[in-house]
């Protein structure tokens, strides 16, 4: 007989990630699709924060920075470009401010992990243009090349920082960093704005290449860094779940008749002391009903043990179908003994429920041939109320009341009901 083994949603995705970090270089490669697009979107949740967090005083450092530039662009501008590269400068930082602050704006409208990619890729792109175009106007070579830093700055932050895939922003980058260069380019052909020789034009074109290509290679790594964070922390979290589910079953288990499902007798007593206490404190009435099956020694008997199990769960999923209120507590009190416990009921109340229990086990009609009483399994019932206006009495009381009203039904012939306070001399 080959039993296949069902495995836990949690201990398999456990399995798996334990695999994968137990092979590193797959962190380097794409994680199967679910979790992949739960690794891009953990990823763009916390850069948000990040963004968030870190924008303004970003922005006070990036204005800090305008700051010294501006006297440093004065003094190192030739004089014929002085004023075109001042006004030049502040394109480029009144862009960066603006795609800086803007972030945070776009990102606090709605954010959805494919919003977030778009808006930072768009935000990246306009950067790029907008730094790389500028720094091609300026026309002194010395502050050309200051400029180029800039560009690079700009590559930096968006490699490191915006949590965009690698080859997303060499995309973006590329396409932003060419695109600059071909306005640049068409401007010179159109307007004779001729200012950067070829070697200055190469030596842009190497510090684009080289930090595109640095910033790839290093980005890779930092992602799959990021990849083994993402799986150190979802297994943590999976840990976690896991053992709140263990607690979870063990408290089940603690409370449940394996057999019957029904609560178990510590259960029942818990249940049984915090009712008792309410009642003590309401002045409500509470009531037990206790059951036996009737000859069930025989039944076993005679149809086996197996059989007497299924019995004794047709009874118990019985009881349990019949109580109808949640705060009732039906439970397997011994052997073939259950009894239910019936918060704020009065006497009333119980014996029409043990009339209905008495019923429904008929009802369900299992042969017994050997029953002294009937021919199908029977119960006998007890029921015990206490309310506030009677003698008072302990919870061991209550219960023994209980118990000794279904010895009384037992001899008085089994499958019928009797109460305790019928018992009593004054009301018998
Ligand atoms: P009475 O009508 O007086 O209650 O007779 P009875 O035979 O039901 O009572 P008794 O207390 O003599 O026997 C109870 C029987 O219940 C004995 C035992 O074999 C059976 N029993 C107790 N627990 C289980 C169980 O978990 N499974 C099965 N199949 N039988 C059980
Ligand atoms: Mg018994
Ligand atoms: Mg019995």
């Amino acid at each position: 007989m080959s039993k296949k083994q069902i495995v836990p949603p949690i201990l398999q995705e456990d399995a798996l990630i334990r695999g994968i970090l137990a092979e590193r270089r797959i962190l380097l490669r794409r994680f199967q699709p679910d979790m992949e697009s739960m690794f891009w979107g953990s990823l763009a949740e916390r850069t948000s924060n990040l963004i968030n967090g870190i924008v303004i005083p970003a922005t006070i450092a990036y204005i800090i920075l305008g700051l010294v530039s501006f006297p440093v662009v004065y003094f190192l501008s030739w004089d014929s470009f002085r004023t075109h590269e001042l006004y030049n400068l502040a394109y480029i930082y009144g862009m960066g401010i603006l795609c800086l602050s803007s972030l945070p704006i776009l990102l606090k409208k709605s954010f959805s992990v494919k919003n977030f990619y778009i808006i930072v890729g768009f935000v990246s792109f306009l950067g790029v243009l907008s730094t790389s175009y500028f720094s091609l106007q300026f026309k002194t070579p010395l502050v050309a090349q200051i400029a180029t830093y800039d560009v690079i700055l700009v590559y930096i932050l968006i490699y490191f920082v915006t949590g965009m895939k690698p080859k997303f922003v060499l995309l973006i980058g590329g396409i932003a960093g060419l695109l600059s260069m071909l306005i640049a380019y068409l401007q010179t052909v159109n307007y004779d704005f001729v200012w950067y020789s070829n070697e200055e034009i190469t030596r842009y074109f190497y510090y684009l290449g080289l930090i595109n290509f640095i910033g790839f290679i290093v980005a890779h790594a930092n992602i799959a860094k990021e990849r083994e964070n993402f799986l150190q922390a979802r297994l943590l979290s999976l840990d976690k779940a896991e053992a709140e589910r263990m607690g979870r079953e063990l408290e089940r288990l603690s409370r449940e008749d394996p057999m019957t499902g029904l609560a178990n007798r510590r259960f029942f007593n818990e249940r049984m002391d915090d009712e008792w206490e309410r009642a003590q404190r309401s002045g409500e009435p509470i009531s037990l009903i206790f059951i036996d099956i009737d000859h069930f020694k025989l039944y076993n008997d005679c149809y086996g043990h197996l059989k007497g199990d299924d019995t004794l769960i047709a009874v118990a999923h019985t009881l349990q179908h019949i109580l109808s209120r949640s705060t009732d507590v039906a439970s397997r009190y011994g052997g073939e003994e259950f009894v239910v416990l019936l918060p704020n009921t009065p006497i009333a109340g119980a014996r029409a429920v043990a009339e209905r229990i008495l019923a429904a086990v008929d009802a369900l009609d299992i042969e017994h041939k050997k029953s002294k009483t009937e021919k199908f399994v029977t119960v006998s019932i007890g029921v015990s109320t206490y309310a506030i206006t009677d003698e008072e009495i302990t919870i061991a009381q209550l219960i023994h009341q209980a118990d000794e009203a279904v010895y009384k039904a037992k001899i008085s012939g089994r499958h019928r009901i009797r109460e305790y306070h019928l018992m009593k001399p004054e009301t018998a």
